[in-house]
């Protein structure tokens, strides 16, 4: 073949190109006429009925040399980016995506600004156990100026026989040990029926990681106007756990925290594995505060405070950190927690570390 030739056929190629690009922007106009229709008269934009007959009209007229698979495959990826022409501007990005909001969500909990100029710590036992046990605790953040308390009062256990929490019992325990302090109370909540009890007690609603992708709770914490702490799923990518945080979003409720605790992997020397690069990745790809739970992804007591220092280096809106007077009496995860004066040594070297006055930012 001359390269005379070659250059005809690759012209004939561009004129084609040409006519397609125009047929189908010619289609895509249609199909958003059709969506203006379909929204006034309230139809739904799904129409897998019509898409099943547009297949088959193609399978019949195909005279080759494609295979109908191929041709139905092309026009299926027509067809996908046709519906999200259809899509209202406003929901191409995600209401919790930065190119919706560019200014970070600062949650305010007790005159506590989560995702404000600077990093805060939550912290507190993993379980509520008693008055006691909580206000220990409680009293030590008193002292140290300290303003959110975490506890839990339903725990989701992995075995049915382990310790499952006070239930509402611990609820009031935080709610007055709240008051008492003035301290922002934080617990997790597990069954959306008990979201709309929770707001009377608690300042923050957790989700936990076991709960991530509980839509019905999600949707549950997305219908009141009380900020959520929502955990990464231990199995869950970034994409799962951002998608997660809009459940929560599209229903209303803008006060969501998001907070990294580690994921499953093969590693054994900690709990989970902290997958701290994600710190950066949401803040970036969202506007909602980003804390780094530390006890639960490592685990290990060892490493806390080297592990919190890079939450925060890397740009974390805080630390959460389980402490207990008596951790090795502790009703759930008695060897990962901090006793108080460990608490409070940890606490010395993130105050030494300067890294708890101004958030570094991404
Ligand atoms: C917790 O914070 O009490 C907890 C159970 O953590 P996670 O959901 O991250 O496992
Ligand atoms: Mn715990």
């Amino acid at each position: 073949m001359s390269n005379e030739q070659l250059d005809t056929l690759r012209d004939q190629l561009d004129e084609i190109n040409l006519k397609m690009l125009e047929l189908i922007n010619e289609r895509g106009k249609i199909v958003k006429e059709i969506g203006q229709v379909k929204r006034k008269s309230g139809i739904n934009r799904f129409d897998p009925v019509r898409e099943r007959k547009m297949l088959d009209l193609l399978a019949a007229n195909n005279e080759g040399p494609f295979e109908t698979g191929t041709i139905q495959h092309l026009f299926k990826q027509i067809f996908k980016a046709s519906l999200e022409l259809q899509e209202d501007d406003h929901r191409k990005a995600l209401l919790v995506s930065r190119k919706k909001q560019a200014d970070d969500t600062v949650v305010e909990v007790k005159g506590a600004k989560i995702g404000g100029s600077e990093p805060i710590l939550v912290a507190g036992p993993c379980s509520v156990e008693s008055y006691d046990q909580v206000k220990a605790v409680a009293d030590n953040h008193t002292a140290h100026g300290l303003k959110l308390l975490r506890g839990g009062a339903f725990k989701p256990r992995t075995s049915p026989y382990d310790f499952q929490g006070l239930g509402v019992e611990g609820l009031e325990i935080l709610k007055r040990i709240g008051d008492e302090n003035n301290l922002g109370v934080i617990s997790e909540i597990v069954d959306p029926k008990d979201i709309p009890l929770a707001t009377k007690y608690v300042d923050v609603i957790q989700i936990g990681a076991r709960n991530m992708q509980n839509f019905e709770l999600l949707k549950a914490a997305g219908s009141v106007d009380h900020p959520v702490l929502l955990k990464r799923g231990m199995s869950a990518t970034i994409e799962e756990f951002i998608l997660a945080a809009e459940y929560i979003v599209s229903k209303g409720n803008t006060k969501v925290i998001l907070c990294e605790r580690g994921i499953r992997t093969y590693e054994k020397a900690t709990r989970n594995t902290l997958d701290i690069s994600s710190v950066p990745i949401l803040k970036q790809e969202t506007h909602l505060p980003v804390l780094v739970d530390v006890t639960h992804s490592t685990g290990r007591k060892d490493i806390i405070p080297q592990t919190a220092k890079a939450a925060l280096a890397i740009g974390a809106d805080g630390v959460m950190v389980e402490v207990h007077p008596d951790p090795a009496v502790a009703l759930s995860d008695a060897g990962q927690q901090l006793n108080i004066d460990q608490f409070n040594d940890f606490l010395d070297t993130l105050k030494g570390s300067g890294l708890l006055k101004n958030k570094v930012s991404v």
